[in-house]
């Protein structure tokens, strides 16, 4: 028999298959999409392939076909239908075949490749046997010295249960790192993690469907008529915060699953909480598949085998569970579908809602998205009828929507309050402690962390291999670098000028949460910051304490935006909003105003009515006018307008070539090589500017220069700019890496 191999390499421009012999005995395991080892090329490593095609009658070709060596699967994940889809990804974001293949595989199927020494096939996970304090203080105190321990060990506080190949990988460190820590009793290393078993810890009573409202009657009937047709729709869902999506998603998958076939539901990974999954759950018994990163590798892949065997009939999960293997299709929710969790940050990069489109469209499916904030691109598909739209305007369970006031900060500068707490927001804070109401204070701030500065000379303390500030911890005086775990120990004199006078700088959760205890000092207050939230579910086990004990205050970054109703929740305070409204990219207002919209919409959620104060010096903001008017069209209108007046997504498409690699020069020039190319006879059909570095301009000694370039994007220009990339692909060095976003959302 013969395969039609497409083989795993790193090369840009091999996107060929080429042909192997299956030898007779292997035979009978031969199929569609299994992975197989393969010698390729002169070395004598075997190469991992992926078999696209089997052919039994051939011509016998002119040169002697070399055999596969074995089976890297049990059974196929990939096939026919997922060959087309990777190919169309390939096309779209310019990558090889392969790399969107790997997207199809089950989570922890690592390419041979990459981990030579390594059996991956088994689990082997490294985990924290000692708290973060004793490992700072162990840091601190430096029983612990090496600086490979403390690569290690920094990394895995904020990075817990991680695959051993992963670490070696990612952190460029041999194994024996691992077995010293090991030994020194740090981490241990597990085959299986603990983890909550999702469904098997779930001991929940059933529930019936609710007698929807009837806003929630009219989205039902009408996406359940597409449903029947079996044909391809995508439909919105823009609800109000507390409208009932989730009920609606409910009943649709209910008459999908009564019509014999199948839905997958995505979430942002933040929300993809027990109390999520018990939703479904408890309407829909064991019938479903978790896709969580928390669970362990095996326990994903054994969901990606419950759901190949056809034994599900529901698939839950974030963004990369759009790619199980579910047959008949017939509906796709993506909740919350503003979420920028929904946008691949790694390579391929790739837009979730464009792969479910071009999913449910193959599967002749529906897609539904939903949000209170859609994203501005998907609102104009809708009211241009490209999208189905449907409105829910008011909460159900008689709850109503939050009163929203802004608060003019110049107000209590006149009345000289230096506080980040206004007197007014005092005032109402006072009354829900006396009422036994709780408070969120949420503080807007895009970088949460705190630096450290010189006093003297206003030196930044950056990390060494990034060009980032390194965020302080304050109570261990230890700096770490969250982009690569570099880790400097108590910094007590500035680099630059020697001077001692080095303060922290920004560290706003804290210094709120320590003026508010000043304001109060009998209240229980919980803060959510980067800081508290270090370990895994630590996020979780707060929102848990909060909801369940007996705190007043809640404070916290945009971490509290998502999450759970919290019924005793009557009075959210959004504190530092001058900041957000800063723009610095053209998506920096949609995420402003979603991001205040959904704060906003944790108070009141249910019988007892929500306040929402807002402070801000800037009340005529067209952004904080609409959040406080509760009215996501009124942001709509204006930002569409500003949009088309400068020439950007939904009016026109960007695309971004990043290119990326340890030597700058070669990074540069590589640059410069794909700007010239796409340059050449471009007759106006696009604009592409020069390149440039991005924000941060290196991470972890890879520096990076971006290629911008605006169309309206059409095959014809997609076609002509695929061979320019070809031929960038045999021009550049070789040792840059080129990943291609089309309409990032960060520039
Ligand atoms: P959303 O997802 O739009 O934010 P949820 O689905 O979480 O809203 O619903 C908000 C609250 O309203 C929940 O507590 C839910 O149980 C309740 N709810 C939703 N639909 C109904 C209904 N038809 N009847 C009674 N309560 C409902
Ligand atoms: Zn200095
Ligand atoms: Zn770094």
């Amino acid at each position: 028999m013969l395969a039609k191999i497409l083989i795993n390499t790193s090369v840009n421009s091999l996107n060929k298959v080429y042909d192997y012999l299956i030898p007779e005995e292997l035979e009978p395991e031969a199929e569609i999409g299994k992975r197989v080892e393969v010698s390729f090329g002169r070395g004598k490593e075997l190469t991992e392939g992926i078999i696209v095609k089997l052919e039994t009658e051939y011509e016998e070709p002119k040169y002697k076909l070399k055999p596969i060596e074995s089976f890297l699967d049990d059974i196929s994940y990939i096939d026919e239908k997922r060959l087309k889809l990777a190919k169309y990804i390939s096309y779209v974001y310019f990558c090889n075949v392969y790399d969107a293949l790997k997207l199809m595989l089950p989570p922890g199927t690592k390419s041979k490749n990459s981990s030579k020494s390594l059996d991956t096939r088994k689990d082997k996970r490294v985990i924290l046997i000692k708290s973060h304090d004793d490992i700072m203080q162990d840091i601190e105190a430096n029983v612990v010295k090496s600086a490979k321990q403390i690569q290690l060990l920094s990394f895995l506080m904020y990075n817990d249960n991680v695959l051993i190949s992963d670490i070696i990988e990612g952190l460029g460190i041999s194994r024996s790192v691992i077995s010293t820590a090991q030994k020194n009793g740090y981490v241990d290393i597990v085959e299986c993690e603990k983890q909550v078993d999702f469904l098997k810890d779930l001991n929940v009573e059933r529930t019936k469907a609710l007698t929807p409202t009837d806003e929630q009657k009219k989205v039902i009937a009408g996406i359940c008529g597409y449903i029947y047709d079996e044909e391809y729709k995508q439909c919105l869902i823009h609800g109000v915060t507390g409208s009932g999506k989730t009920e609606v998603y409910l009943q649709l998958i209910e008459n999908v699953l009564n019509q014999g076939r199948r839905a997958i539901v995505l979430v942002p990974e933040i929300s993809l909480t027990y109390q999520t999954v018990e939703r479904f759950v408890s309407r829909f018994g064991n019938n479903i598949a978790i896709l969580h990163s928390k669970m362990t590798v095996s326990q994903r892949k054994d969901e990606y085998k419950r759901i190949k065997r056809g034994e599900v009939d529901i698939v839950i999960g974030a963004r990369s569970a759009i790619f199980a293997p579910v047959e008949d299709l017939g509906l796709v929710i993506i909740d919350e579908e503003h979420d920028t969790s929904y946008y691949s940050q790694t390579k391929p990069k790739y837009s979730t809602k464009d792969i479910a489109a071009y999913i449910c469209k193959e599967a002749g499916a529906v897609l539904v998205l939903g949000s209170a904030t859609p994203e501005i691109n998907t609102y104009n598909k809708a009211i241009n009828g490209q999208i189905e739209l449907f409105e829910m305007k008011n909460r159900a369970a008689d709850a109503k929507l939050p009163s929203i006031e802004l608060v003019n900060l110049r107000d209590d500068r006149i009345m000289g309050n230096t506080s980040s707490i206004s007197l007014k927001l005092k005032a109402a804070i006072e009354e829900n402690i006396k009422n036994h109401e709780q408070t969120m204070l949420f503080l807007n701030k895009r970088g949460y962390n705190s630096y450290l500065t010189c006093k003297q000379c206003g030196y930044v303390f950056n990390c060494p291999n990034c060009d980032v500030a390194m965020t302080y911890h304050k109570t261990n005086n230890l700096l770490l670098c969250h982009y690569c775990s570099h880790v400097e120990k108590n910094v007590s004199i500035c680099p630059k000028c020697g001077s001692e006078e080095i303060s922290s700088y920004n560290l706003g959760t804290e210094k709120l949460e320590e003026e508010l205890k000043e304001m109060f000092p009998n209240i229980s207050v919980l803060r959510m910051d980067a800081d508290t939230t270090v370990a895994r579910d630590s996020q979780a086990k707060i929102l848990d304490e909060f909801k369940n004990e007996d705190v007043d205050v809640l404070i916290g970054t945009q971490m509290i935006s998502k999450g759970h109703d919290m019924p005793n929740v009557t009075l959210v305070g959004i504190i530092g909003t001058d900041s957000l409204l800063a723009m610095n990219d053209f998506c920096a207002s949609e995420r402003a105003f979603s991001n205040i919209y959904q704060v906003s919409g944790r108070a009141g959620r249910s019988t007892k009515e929500g306040r929402v104060l807002i402070q801000t010096s800037d009340t005529d903001n067209y952004i904080l006018q609409a959040v406080e008017h509760n009215d996501y069209n009124e942001f709509f209108d204006k930002e569409i307008e500003y949009r088309k007046t400068f020439g950007y997504p939904p009016f026109i498409d960007i695309l971004l070539f990043e290119i990326s690699g340890q030597n700058l020069y070669d990074v540069k020039q590589n640059a410069q090589i794909l700007y010239s190319l796409l340059n050449e006879n471009n007759y106006n059909e696009y604009r592409v500017y020069s390149p440039k570095s991005p924000f941060i301009q290196r991470i972890n000694n890879r520096y990076r220069v971006n290629v911008m370039l605006k169309a309206k994007l059409n095959t014809k220009i997609y076609s002509s700019i695929y061979e320019k990339i070809k031929i960038y692909n045999s021009k550049a060095k070789n040792n840059t890496n080129l990943i291609v976003t089309k309409n990032p959302t960060f520039i």
